[in-house]
């Protein structure tokens, strides 16, 4: 008889988005006259930089002809891009990361999701709440987790981010082998101090712990003080591994490109104790059962790394950092608690009350579209995200709505 991963049986449906989805539609239903405003999703509307554009079709063209014409590449990426990355987003800011650290992919949520298979399935594991749900999901299909009781699966050590730590997770009171962080933070659009960082990498170092660093949406990072790197810190290099992405650095959610780095120094430890490279066992896994990003799609993210593709690149970031200031500019001026929004695309916005009543009133009354907050852990209830993918003439319609729906006495928020 075939049977099942028992552990898939575990998951919740996420009804998150496909929730937000039906109640728009009905919403749109009744009042077909009425424009709705869409700042919930994460994912980037501005057109890909021309720079990639351009590399993309010459990179399409040598594959029209016999002689440029390139079959299967390496899996881990070609050399022009890891020694572009290597360079651009490493060393010449001081990092030490080597080209042959760096593993191209299809996207941070494979590396993110994938990562956790070289490790056992007896560890100890610490997650953010709230949280980009990836990280839970794949530990609960590697059955790392207890059952879903109260909204929480049991054996995860849930990192409480709230108000009063400034959405940075603390370090748990239980030891912990394996930890998630995320910076700048989806969903909250928090950013972590090197202090706090540094903390986080003595911790794994003394209790040898590992890290996954998600780092997708570093490219929004604009003040100087904020680690951009967890290899920033001093011996991260032995802890932790980073994730990147090309998806909200230059517009690639549709295209896919991302990366993913260990570190030669990186080590997890065997049955007997012994240091065991994650290096060596990432590459194996990775050239077993990747085969490697499209050539075209490595030219182009190749192209980002170029004068003119840092200066695209910084100009789409720079427009959506506009957009989030918007937002927390109206959202600080109604009063609100907020954070992120400055550093990152997403302004986390407490609301006082239930997170799907607060959408439907932001939906009914402003026409705005938002993500509860509940949908990414408990800790998000009473919270929204509001997401600064889109054009600037919408956020800014949106806020003025906003506005004009909480002071009106008629229809108040
Ligand atoms: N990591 C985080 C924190 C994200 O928010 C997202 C996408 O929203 C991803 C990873 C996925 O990145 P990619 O498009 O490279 O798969």
């Amino acid at each position: 008889m075939i049977t099942i991963n028992q552990h898939y049986l575990k998951l919740q449906t996420s009804y998150l988005f496909s929730t937000i989805a039906k109640r728009v539609n009905e919403y749109q239903i009744n009042n077909p006259e009425k424009e709705i405003i869409k700042l919930g999703i994460g994912d980037c509307t501005r057109a890909l930089p021309k720079v990639c554009i351009e590399a993309f079709h010459r990179a399409v063209d040598e594959m029209a002809d016999d002689a440029t014409f390139r079959g299967y590449g390496p899996e881990q990426g070609y050399p022009f891009l890891r020694e572009a990355i290597a360079e651009n987003d490493f060393n010449n800011r001081g990092v030490d990361i080597h080209a042959d650290e760096i593993f191209i992919s299809d996207g941070a949520k494979c590396d993110t999701g994938n990562f956790q298979e070289l490790l056992s399935s007896d560890i100890s594991l610490a997650i953010p709440d709230p949280v980009y749900p990836v990280y839970v999901d794949t530990n609960v299909m590697a059955g790392r987790t207890g059952e879903f009781k109260d909204g929480r699966y049991q054996k995860i050590v849930y990192l409480e981010c709230t108000k009063e730590n400034n959405f940075i997770p603390g370090i748990p009171a239980e030891p912990v082998d394996l930890i998630y962080l995320c910076f700048p933070n989806n969903p909250t659009g928090a950013i972590i101090t090197r202090d706090a960082l540094t903390q986080w990498v003595d911790y794994a170092r003394d209790n040898k712990a590992l890290i996954l660093f998600d780092a997708a949406y570093e490219a929004f990072i604009r003040d100087d003080a904020i680690p951009h790197s967890i290899y920033e810190i001093d011996g991260a290099r032995e802890v932790a591994v980073e994730f990147r992405s090309f998806s909200k650095t230059a517009g690639f959610t549709g295209t896919r490109c991302a990366f993913t780095v260990v570190p030669k120094a990186c080590k997890a430890y065997d049955e007997n104790g012994n240091a065991q490279s994650l290096h060596a066992l990432w590459n194996r896994r990775h050239t077993t059962k990747f085969n490697g990003v499209s050539y075209p799609v490595q030219r182009a993210a190749e192209a980002i790394y170029s004068d003119e593709g840092k200066v695209q690149v910084r100009e789409i970031i720079d427009y959506y950092l506009e957009n989030a200031a918007r937002v927390r500019q109206e959202m600080d001026a109604l009063g609100f608690s907020c954070v992120g929004g400055q550093n990152s695309p997403y302004i986390w916005i407490d609301t006082k009350e239930d997170s799907w009543n607060f959408f439907d009133r932001l939906l009914h009354n402003a026409g705005i579209v938002c993500t509860p907050g509940a949908g990414f852990g408990s800790c998000g209830n009473q919270h929204i995200r509001i997401s600064a993918f889109n054009s600037y003439d919408k956020v800014d319609l949106a806020m003025k709505k906003l506005s004009t729906a909480l002071k009106s006495k008629a229809n108040p928020m």
